[in-house]
């Protein structure tokens, strides 16, 4: 089956908490800290596998974590590196947040990209030694990893794209300029996956033509199998339009060649703009005038037209060596660049994880904020220099002021995320 579209999620591994240890030796007192911080989380990262021509194992496997950064012991020993995640994919894939549309990745060129960064690790309870601090007993919490859900695209990385009306003989044509063997049967629809094949023009020299499964009228509305396809045709250089100038199933060519350039401009505006040249195919059935009027219609429009006939291989190497030399001229292969997260999704985000609800329940005030659950799991509860740090995080967090407006009373109770504590103004 090929699949050229895959939903899936990612979440980079969270770093490692830092530790809270002292320093401990036979007949020494009171040592000092020397919690180690957290290892970092594994960062997911895409690599292009050429062995892989479709999305299918994203069909299956919908979610992808890397490991958590190890929490950092005594001794100053820092916490080991979460191991890094790779996920393998053909070439060409394009990657976007599924959420917003954001281009995250093409991994096309690159070989090898990252996609969600792992957290940091925390820092351990040695750093946090001061003149007025002697013993901290508290260690900073990992960093949480970047999570995403993300969109696949398998855009084909091809020279040249065939487009045109099921069974005008398109596969045929690729069949004999390349190595490629698609199926070709005198029935509509006979291509359902794009086929790519190298085109040697001499030694050195080669492209890329990818046929893509017939398009229809109303192919870019859903209707017929080519939308699914018409994504494969637009990082091609140049489009080579074939038409059937017999109009051996009843239809002139002419109207064909119009249908089809409407649903690529339908399509992607800049389909419509990649430069494109003319196959007349099947000249062998055909008479010269029809060939003729075809030939006035397409050079009329600006289009340079070459008679052609694939099953006879008759005017295919002209053809090719004219192409060969077109590209010479045109821009590589488009890629995608990456964009730039937008301002207000990042304000968004972070809106979000600094979000923190306080609620009253039977007398009781219930905290919650995500980002204060790592905190309270670091914080030592029973020791005072750290309930103080706490105190710091609620009071610059302004949940004390929270508080204060719901009009809490001294002596009544807050839980924070299942540690309660009594008010105190
Ligand atoms: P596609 O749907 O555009 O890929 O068309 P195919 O390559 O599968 O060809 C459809 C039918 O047209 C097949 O039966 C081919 O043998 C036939 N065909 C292709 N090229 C030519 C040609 O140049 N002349 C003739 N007479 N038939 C052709
Ligand atoms: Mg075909």
């Amino acid at each position: 089956m090929f699949v050229d579209k895959a939903k899936i999620r990612v979440k980079a591994g969270d770093g490692g908490d830092g530790a809270v240890s002292f320093y401990r030796e036979k007949y020494v007192a009171a040592g000092g800290p020397d919690g180690g911080n957290g290892g970092k989380g594994g960062d997911i990262i895409f690599v292009i596998d050429d062995n892989f021509s479709t999305l299918i194992d994203f069909k299956y496997k919908k979610k992808y974590a890397a490991q958590r950064g190890e929490n950092g012991g005594a001794k100053h020993c820092t916490g080991k590196n979460g191991e890094d995640l790779i996920i393998k994919v053909p070439r060409g894939t394009l990657v976007r947040d599924a959420n917003t549309g954001r281009i995250i990745a093409d991994l096309s060129k690159k070989d090898r990209q990252i996609i969600a960064k792992g957290g940091n690790g925390g820092k351990g309870n040695s750093v946090f030694k001061s003149p007025t601090r002697q013993i901290p007993r508290f260690a900073k919490p990992g960093f949480p990893g970047e999570e995403f859900e993300l969109s696949l695209e398998l855009k084909l990385l091809a020279d040249v794209g065939l487009v045109g009306f099921p069974n005008v003989g398109k596969s045929t044509l690729i069949s004999v300029v390349s190595q490629a063997k698609p199926k070709i049967a005198n029935y509509h629809f006979t291509t359902l996956v794009p086929v790519l094949g190298v085109v040697k023009v001499e030694a050195e020299k080669s492209f890329v033509m990818a046929d893509i499964p017939g398009l229809i009228e109303g192919a870019s509305d859903g209707i017929g199998l080519g939308h699914e396809f018409l994504r494969h045709v637009e990082r091609c250089r140049l489009i080579l339009h074939v038409l059937d100038v017999s109009g051996s199933e009843g239809r002139d060519p002419r109207e064909d060649f119009d249908i089809i350039n409407r649903e690529l401009e339908k399509f992607s505006p800049d389909l419509a703009e990649c430069p494109q040249i003319v196959a007349a195919n099947k000249s062998d059935m055909a008479s010269p005038e029809q060939i003729q009027e075809l030939r006035e219609y397409i050079e009329e429009k600006g289009y340079t037209f070459f008679e052609i006939s694939a099953a006879t291989t008759q005017g295919t190497s002209e053809l090719i060596k004219y192409i060969s030399q077109e590209l010479d001229k045109l821009p590589p292969i488009r890629e995608y660049e990456p964009e730039e997260i937008p301002e207000e999704e990042i304000m968004q985000k972070e809106d979000e994880r600094k979000r923190i609800t306080v609620r009253k329940e039977e007398d009781v005030y219930y905290v919650e904020a995500q980002w204060l659950e790592p905190i309270l799991r670091t914080v030592d509860l029973d020791d005072y220099s750290s309930l103080q740090y706490l105190q710091r995080v609620l009071q610059t967090n302004g949940i004390f002021q929270r508080l204060e407006d719901m009009g809490i009373e001294e002596g009544e109770t807050v839980d924070i995320h299942g540690f309660e504590f009594e008010y105190v103004k």
